[in-house]
């Protein structure tokens, strides 16, 4: 069977063999994006003009602007921010900083985000935006005058009821905290409290959430739990490889091990390291914000990238960036599940190849909603001016994770299709139902 799926933003066509060919297809994240949609919007028989509007952006905002360094030279930022709906909701999505941020990855990850919230049953949209920067390469004190110029570049194309940024890659609390205070102190002296939930993600003291932190990789050990409820897993007897130990990997893999998972092997962009009895994750943790990655650490052996993908473990959780399980990796993999922590971690081509090598799939949507769910409660937290105690969040988070897991199993039985047509599918109604009923305007 040949899929051919058209982009309607770009034009041009990706056409798809449903048996992989046996080399990875060259495509843009975007059209992935689009690719995924448009095979659950036939799913689901979405009616045409549904599908225009959803696979484009309603608006891209692309900004320059200049910062002067400790040095005292001056360099000039490109800065993206792509609202891509907000029918449901204030757009919302976050932010990243990172050297391979461009406008095809914004894209992608902003229409990922409107899939996400409506799958989660939160009333937002979808946006993504970012810097292309390596943030590593810049002083503490730059990267406040980045973020703070980057905020007042963006203008009032953000706002608490209309579009929310929060960390994402290369992000932290500290950068959010930069843009509340940039953007209270924009709007005036009257605003200055009622408008603290322009962005999520702050630090406790700027008015964050408790247990924010840890949401994403909560979420995704939540997920795994449905999953085993479903299968009739035992999660302590899963042993568990995880690509990336930052922000999602750490928690979960901390998270993960405290309910009695092995954490047998663990990369990140500075090596690989396995131990068959399971790594200490607390003492790893330390050693990672000491040593600025996993490399090295002494109570492991050292190991090759590709080990990773191919290591014999039940649950195989990508947690660092997009197109990382190619077809030539999933040809190696062991593992019997992919949770996938990351925004689009696997390729199109490599999941036909695990479909038909039996390797489920939970997908990012579903997978790593935690984040945004936990955003959501700050966002409520700040307009209301009451602040939740820790088990109010996370019975909250696991509530709606658990609802939107149970809502995709029932379609996934129901429509006979993949967990990611499955929960594309979900998502996709509940946007439709909202154009039938809404209507266009005028
Ligand atoms: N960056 C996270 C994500 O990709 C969180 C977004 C948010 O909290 O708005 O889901």
């Amino acid at each position: 069977m040949l899929l051919d799926v058209k982009d309607a933003v770009r034009g041009d066509t990706v056409k798809m063999d449903a048996k992989p060919a046996g080399k990875s297809v060259q495509r843009s994240l975007h059209q992935t994006a689009v690719e995924q949609f448009h095979r659950a919007a036939d799913l689901v028989g979405l009616p045409e003009p549904h599908r225009a509007i959803l696979s484009h952006p309603k608006n891209e905002v692309i900004v320059n602007f200049p910062v002067q360094l400790d040095d005292g030279s001056w360099e000039v930022f490109r800065g993206f921010r792509i609202q891509h709906n907000n029918i449901i909701g204030p757009y919302k999505g976050g932010l990243r900083f990172h050297p391979d941020v461009d406008l095809d990855e914004v894209k992608a990850l902003a229409a990922w985000m409107t899939f996400k919230c409506a799958l989660a049953g939160i009333p937002f949209g979808g946006a993504k935006g970012g810097v292309t920067i390596d943030p590593h390469g810049y002083s503490n004190a730059e990267l406040e005058r980045i973020v703070r110029r980057f905020t007042h570049a963006l203008g009032s194309n953000i706002g608490p009821e209309h579009d929310i940024p929060a960390p994402d890659v290369g992000t932290n609390a500290m950068m959010m905290d930069w843009i509340m205070d940039t953007y209270t102190n924009l709007s005036g002296p009257g605003a200055k409290q009622t408008v603290k939930g322009v962005v999520t993600g702050k630090s406790l003291a700027c008015g964050g959430s408790l247990g924010r932190d840890s949401a994403t990789g909560q979420g995704v050990l939540y997920s795994l739990r449905h999953w085993c409820g479903e299968v009739g897993e035992r999660l302590d007897s899963l042993s568990i490889g995880i690509q990336g130990f930052g922000n999602v990997g750490g928690h979960f893999a901390r998270l993960a091990q405290r309910d009695g998972c092995t954490i047998r092997i663990v990369g990140d962009h500075t090596g690989t390291i396995r131990n068959e009895t399971g790594l200490d994750t607390v003492e790893l943790a330390a050693w990672v914000a000491d040593q600025g990655g996993v490399a090295g650490f002494p109570g492991a052996t050292a190991a090759d990238t590709e080990e990773l993908f191919s290591a014999d473990i039940d649950i195989f959780v990508p947690a660092a960036l997009e197109n990382q399980i190619t077809l030539e990796r999933a040809e190696t993999m062991k593992c019997r599940l992919i949770v996938e922590a990351a925004n689009g971690p696997t390729t199109p081509e490599a999941e036909i190849l695990l479909g038909q090598r039996g390797v489920e799939i939970i997908p990012d949507i579903l997978a790593n909603g935690g984040g945004v769910i936990v955003s959501y409660f700050e966002w409520l937290q700040n307009k209301s001016s009451r602040y939740w105690g820790e088990d109010e969040v996370d019975k909250g988070l696991r509530t709606l994770v658990w609802d939107a897991h149970d809502a995709v199993v029932v379609t996934k039985r129901s429509l006979n299709c993949t967990r990611r047509e499955a929960a594309y599918a979900v998502a996709l109604e509940r946007l439709a139902d909202l154009y039938d009923r809404r209507g266009i305007f005028p």
